[in-house]
């Protein structure tokens, strides 16, 4: 299926820019056509993290007029083993303005709009409309669900990609013309069911392998040139080093782009939708959370405690909180933990940040241990406010 280009062609190209971009001008389905689209294009990076920065890099050095960026965040040491687009001197400093320096180093020619804010249901709609496409390069699932929503009630097309350790996937949502994020996902996973890059890593290169896919089909949407991913969704394994395609059809019954939709504006709340953690967790953490400088203080106290740490073995290897017994998650999920717990101590949990550590907390306090507690903010609450000296990760 061929579609046609996103945009219209700018008037004309400047000298420097034939010079620039002649690798381009000379691939006939490219041409003088497709890089004038190219200029004209206005781009929306959706974070500037593991995909955005090579779909912004490649983005900037083919020539898209115009590139906006939107990350809320800061470029932190562990972003450097995959997000590129940063260096070391960058640490501390603002992500979108940290890729938006090296957009700019790499193509002076590109202009860049820095949106230095989280996106939100308050400012998408707005965001989106001054865009031709968004690349959306998020990690989670509220803001994925949002960034659907926004792009389909702006009727604006969409280039999605996600990755995990070693697998990444890629398509693009375009209601018009196929499928949106909603067809294929019509909810979202339970909560504690899909780790997150920060519980399960990812590796540095695969962000390059879908990053660029994204941009692929991102150059293929502006120019009208090829067969798009639109219908399609790409599933890559590194460790296999395969990629295959499967078809993703249009869902009529979607509740947002199916025949009788029912979501016809954005939600009032996304992080609700996807549940950051069950309403069991929930329940269980209520009244039984502590913080680190809490069990700092009960470890000095002498207090008979058994801490526990519900992460996995290498996650341990990193980084743990002294005295810790490590039981991963899993084993509280089958029931086997269970056995290990002793009676005559009180239960303290702790993970990463505190999301499994409250899943777990469910399972220990209602197989009766009522004194149980777990650790909010986790590992990383310990590293901030208890011992600076421990690694973060
Ligand atoms: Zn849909």
């Amino acid at each position: 299926m061929s579609l046609p280009p996103l945009v219209e062609p700018a008037a004309e190209l400047t000298v420097d820019e034939v010079r620039r971009y002649s690798r381009h001008l000379i691939i006939p389905d490219v041409g003088m056509a497709g890089q004038k689209r190219l200029k004209n294009a206005k781009v929306l990076c959706v974070g500037a993290g593991g995909l955005g920065s090579p779909a912004l890099m490649y983005l900037a050095a083919a020539g898209v007029g115009t590139l906006g960026i939107i990350d809320f965040d800061v470029v932190d040491e562990s972003n450097l083993q995959r997000q590129i687009i940063h260096g070391q001197s960058d640490v501390g400093r603002p992500k979108a303005e940290s890729a938006a320096a090296t957009v700019r180093e790499i193509n002076p020619l590109v202009d860049v709009i820095i949106h230095n804010t989280a996106l939100t249901t308050e400012n998408v709609m707005e965001i989106f409309s001054g865009y031709d496409l968004i690349v959306d390069g998020t990690d989670n699932f509220a803001t994925r669900y949002m960034v659907n929503d926004a792009a389909v009630l702006l009727g604006k097309p969409y280039v999605w990609g996600s990755i995990y350790r070693f697998d990444g996937q890629a398509s693009v949502f375009w209601a018009e013309h196929g499928p949106c994020y909603r067809c294929l996902y019509p909810e979202p996973p339970p909560p504690g069911m899909v780790p997150s890059c920060a519980e399960g890593g990812v590796l540095g290169v695969l962000c390059a392998s879908i990053g660029s896919i994204q941009v692929n089909e991102a150059i293929k949407l502006l120019a009208g040139i090829g067969d798009p991913l639109v219908g399609r969704l790409m599933i890559y394994d590194a460790l296999e080093m395969k990629y295959r395609d499967v078809k993703v059809r249009k869902d009529p019954e979607c509740v947002l782009c199916g025949k009788n939709p029912t979501v016809t504006e954005l939600l009032e709340d996304y992080e609700a939708f996807c549940g950051t953690i069950s309403d069991e967790a929930a329940e269980a953490a209520s009244g039984s959370t502590i913080t680190a400088q809490e069990l700092k203080a009960m470890q000095d106290s002498g207090e008979d405690i058994f801490l526990i740490d519900v992460r996995e073995q290498n996650e341990y290897e990193i980084v743990s909180i002294p005295g810790a017994t490590l039981i991963p998650k899993g084993e509280f999920l089958n029931g086997s933990a269970l056995e290990k717990l002793p009676q005559d101590k009180r239960i303290v949990l702790h993970c990463k940040s505190g999301a499994r550590s409250a899943e777990a907390l469910a399972i220990v306090k209602n197989a009766g241990f009522s004194d149980a507690v777990h650790v909010g903010g986790g590992v990383l609450s310990w590293v901030k406010t208890v011992d600076p000296s421990l690694p973060s990760y």
